[in-house]
């Protein structure tokens, strides 16, 4: 489940969800927002609660709960046939901006698989609690502190996209953030100071309320261009770095990527890269 949400993420980090349609209305469990909320919006990032995969594109989330039958399957290129209600095991899909997405299928006669379209992930049933909202008054630099410690030697970047620690940032906004506040994504969680938290406060806070100022009033077809422009360094290998001119690197893992300015975060010297190197196209 975790790989999958990985892949996923991977393939649909930087798209704009073009159409999710729905051929099992059964398995649809909610009603407001509708479906077609999710049209036009960009996806930020694909995480997995417990069983549940997590979908999030701008403030919308498509949760499903696959079950035991249930399965996504990615296609290259979705027939542009829109889907047909029916008793077969296509129960859903996504579309994506370039024409690629997935389908949500269920095998078997059961009918468990579940899907939520929600503006809060705690509004589906079964889903564990998220940690605050970083935009929230609740979020505060105290609240940040404690988040920080508790999280021990977890590394910076993992800490930031925990969606149970602080929800709604991303793989994207993790590198925004981390490039703000001119900090190693490597760095353990509980080693900074009290100048160190006021800095990553202060760069999540910025970092997160530009991104949403320049979402307002952008249309759904330039979203995506918009939020490339409004990146400093994520999906920018090999780019200048806009704040010092270094080389912007990168940093792969399983099936995703990081992005990195080595000048601004990590004293000028890359950080290891456990696979082969992908830096500079
Ligand atoms: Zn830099």
């Amino acid at each position: 489940m975790q790989a999958l949400a990985d892949d996923l993420d991977a393939r649909l980090d930087g798209h704009a969800i073009a159409r999710f349609e729905v051929a099992a209305f059964s398995a649809l469990k909610t009603f407001d927002p509708p479906p077609t909320a999710l049209h036009g919006l960009l996806v930020d990032s694909v995480q997995r609660h417990g069983k549940f995969l997590d979908i999030e594109a701008s403030g919308v989330h498509l949760v499903m709960h696959l079950a035991r039958g249930g399965w996504v399957r990615w296609r290259e290129q979705i027939p542009p046939k829109p889907l047909r209600p029916g008793k077969g095991p296509l129960a859903a899909r996504v579309v994506l901006d370039d024409d690629s997405g997935f389908d949500v299928t269920e095998a078997g006669t059961q009918k468990r698989l579940a899907l939520y379209v929600v503006d809060s992930v705690e509004k589906v049933p079964g889903i564990a609690r998220l940690g605050p909202d970083p935009l929230s008054e609740e979020f505060t630099l105290e609240r940040l502190r404690a988040i920080l410690a508790e999280a021990g030697r977890t590394q910076l970047k993992g800490t930031l996209r925990d969606q149970s620690v602080i929800a709604g940032i991303g793989n994207a906004y993790s590198d925004e953030v981390l490039h703000a506040a001119k900090m190693s994504p490597y760095k353990s969680s509980s080693s900074l100071d009290d100048g160190d938290v006021d800095v990553l406060y202060a760069a999540i806070r910025d970092v997160l309320g530009d991104a949403i100022a320049r979402s307002h009033g952008i249309a759904a077809s330039e979203l995506k261009a918009e939020k490339k422009i409004g990146l400093r360094v994520h999906g920018r290998a090999g780019e200048e770095c806009p704040v010092c001119g270094d080389t912007i690197r990168e940093v792969s893992f399983a099936d995703r990527a990081m992005q990195y300015c080595p000048t601004c975060q990590t004293g000028g010297k890359p950080l290891a890269d456990r696979r082969m190197s992908r830096l500079l196209k």
